[in-house]
C-alpha cells in the first residue's frame, strides 16, 4: 500500500494514504487526493486558482486511469467545474467513451451534476492581465503574437498534480489534474488527459504520470513509454531515465525540455525524474510517519551525465 505523487501532491497525500490505509480501492484514493489539489487557490496550475488561458479563461486537463483493465476517463478544455477530476471518473463510469473536450465536456457534467464554480481567482486573473499586458507593449495586439510571446518558455507552463496509488489488493490507479500551461491557446488540450501521453496505468506493470511541457510527453507517449520499460523489467529509476531521454531527443540543442515524471511499479517501488535540477516528488507507505518530499533523479541529454539524489542511489550513473 503505497501513495506517490508530483510535488503539488505534497498536501493531499496524507489523505489519500488514510484512505488506502482504510482499505480504500487505489482508484478512491487517487482522486480524493487529487480533488484537494483542486481545490487549493495556492496552486495556479491546478483546478480553482489555476492560470487561465491566452484569453482569460480557466480551462482544466484531467485523467483517471485503472490498472485492472486498463479503464480510463478523460475531460479537457473544461470550463466552470471545480473537479475535473470527477468529471473525468464519471466519463469511464457512465459513457463507453474515454475523453471529452469543452463544450461536450460541460455538458456532460451538467448531466451529472458536477460541482459548478468560478474557477478565476483575483489573484490568477491579476498574473493573467499583466502578462497580456506585456505581450501587448512588446508582440503587438495580434493574438498569434501574444501568444508566442507568452508561450515562448515551456518552464512556464506550470506544473500539475500526479497522483499514483498501489491498494491492498494489488490494484493501481493513477489520476492527474491541470490547468494546463498558463496563456496557452484557447481550446489546446496538454498530455495529462491523454492515457500513454502524461498518465499510464496497468497493474501487470506500474503507474507514471507527467508534468512539464505536455507537447513533448504527447509525442513521445512518455507516461506508457515507461510503463513499456517496466513490463520489460526494469527498474522504476531505469525505466524513468529511458524516457526522458527519448524525451530529450525531441529537443533542439541549446533548449530545455522541462519534463517531469513520476513512477510506481507493481512491487511499490517508486522513482521521481526530472529533466530539470531541484525538483521534487511525495511518497508516502506504512515505513514513514508522514509524506516525504523526495529529490527527484536529473536525467541529461542521451548520452550525458545523469546525476542522481543520493536518495536514489547516489552518484552519478553512467550515460545511455
Ligand atoms: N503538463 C501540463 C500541460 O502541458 C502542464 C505542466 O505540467 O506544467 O498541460
Amino acid at each position: 500500500v503505497l501513495v506517490v505523487g508530483s510535488e503539488h501532491a505534497l498536501g493531499a497525500l496524507e489523505a489519500a494514504w488514510q484512505l488506502l490505509a482504510e482499505g480504500a480501492d487505489a482508484l478512491d484514493a487517487v482522486v480524493a487526493a487529487t480533488r484537494l489539489v483542486e481545490d487549493d487557490l495556492a496552486v495556479h496550475s491546478v483546478g480553482t486558482g489555476g492560470y487561465p488561458n491566452l484569453t482569460g479563461t480557466v480551462e482544466l486537463d484531467a485523467s483517471v486511469m485503472e490498472g485492472t483493465n486498463r479503464r480510463a476517463g478523460a475531460v479537457a478544455a473544461l470550463s466552470g467545474f471545480t473537479h475535473p477530476v470527477s468529471v473525468a471518473r464519471e466519463v469511464m463510469e457512465r459513457l463507453p467513451h474515454l475523453l471529452l473536450v469543452g463544450d461536450g465536456a460541460a455538458c456532460f457534467a451538467t448531466e451529472i451534476g458536477a460541482e459548478r464554480g468560478e474557477l478565476l481567482t483575483a489573484e490568477a486573473e491579476a498574473h493573467w492581465r499583466d502578462g497580456v499586458a506585456r505581450a501587448r507593449a512588446s508582440a503587438g495586439d495580434g493574438l498569434l503574437d501574444q501568444a508566442r510571446a507568452l508561450t515562448a518558455d515551456p518552464s512556464g507552463s506550470g506544473g500539475t498534480v500526479d497522483v499514483l496509488a498501489l491498494d491492498g489488493r494489488g490494484h493501481i490507479a493513477s489520476a492527474v489534474s491541470t490547468s494546463g500551461w498558463a496563456f496557452k491557446w484557447p481550446g489546446r488540450v496538454g498530455d495529462s488527459p491523454l492515457p500513454g501521453a502524461g498518465n499510464y496505468c496497468d497493474d501487470r506493470y506500474g503507474a507514471a504520470g507527467c508534468t512539464g511541457f505536455g507537447e513533448l510527453a504527447i509525442r513521445a507517449g512518455t507516461a506508457r513509454a515507461v510503463v513499456d520499460a517496466l513490463a520489460r523489467g526494469a527498474t522504476p529509476q531505469r525505466a524513468g531515465i529511458e524516457a526522458l531521454e527519448d524525451v530529450w531527443r525531441l529537443v533542439s540543442p541549446g533548449a530545455g525540455a522541462v519534463m517531469d515524471v513520476v513512477v510506481l511499479d507493481r512491487h511499490g517501488r517508486h522513482c521521481g525524474l526530472s529533466t530539470e535540477r531541484g525538483r521534487h516528488y511525495v511518497w508516502r507507505d506504512a515505513g514513514v510517519g508522514g509524506p516525504v518530499l523526495a529529490e527527484r533523479v536529473v536525467v541529461g541529454r542521451a548520452g550525458g551525465q545523469l546525476r542522481c539524489p543520493p536518495s536514489a542511489g547516489g552518484g552519478t550513473l553512467p550515460g545511455a
